[in-house]
């Protein structure tokens, strides 16, 4: 058990208007069932607890490149709010490198190959602190498997919902999503 009283500062999010309608996604009574059940299979790999120690180290980058698209940000179409974007996205070029930003266990790895979240690789740091990779092109590692800090996982790809190759990070913590980019600090290219 840690403990530890935090003070809470309030973060101005980044809010895009759009004067278009929104974009309709598949919406099928077939895609829905599909979707549960990966949707249950995703919260099923984060629920896993290991006793990785990664959860205490300093987080480094795991791909490097321009920040395409960042924590909380939000698109509103026509009035129409988009759920806020849950990850960071670094615009890495396709089978550019991805590698553990901590040591931890994988808890999932393909396949399948999810609808949105394609190619996706989650790696569970111990205390509740997990990372997802999307859209990843390939993954090198396998279910159960230690990783080490810097030690290779996948490539960048464009696999599920996304416009062009990129990585998008994203981190829990318990129930809570997480800003990755601050864990990392600043990116060394
Ligand atoms: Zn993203």
């Amino acid at each position: 058990m840690v403990s530890e009283d935090l003070r809470i500062a309030p973060r101005v999010w980044q809010v895009e208007h759009i004067g278009l309608a929104r974009r309709q996604g598949l919406s099928t009574e077939v895609y829905r069932r599909i979707r549960e059940g990966e949707l249950a299979r995703i919260a099923s790999a984060r629920a896993a607890a290991t006793q990785s120690q990664g959860w205490q180290q300093r987080f480094v980058w795991p791909t490097v490149g321009r920040i395409s698209g960042r924590f909380g940000s939000q698109r509103v179409y026509r009035g129409e709010a988009a759920a806020f974007h849950s990850g960071v996205d670094v615009a890495a070029g396709a089978g550019a490198a991805v590698v553990a930003p901590a040591d931890g266990v994988v808890v999932l790895s393909p396949p399948p190959r999810f609808s949105l979240e394609g190619n996706l690789v989650i790696i569970d740091h111990g205390m509740g602190l997990n990372s997802a990779f999307l859209h990843l092109q390939h993954s090198n590692v396998r279910e159960g498997q230690a990783v080490k800090q810097g030690q290779l996982i996948g490539s960048v790809g464009a696999t599920g919902r996304a416009t062009g190759p990129h990585l998008h990070w994203s981190m829990k913590w318990q129930d809570a999503r997480i800003d990755p980019q601050p864990l990392a600090g600043a990116m060394r290219n």
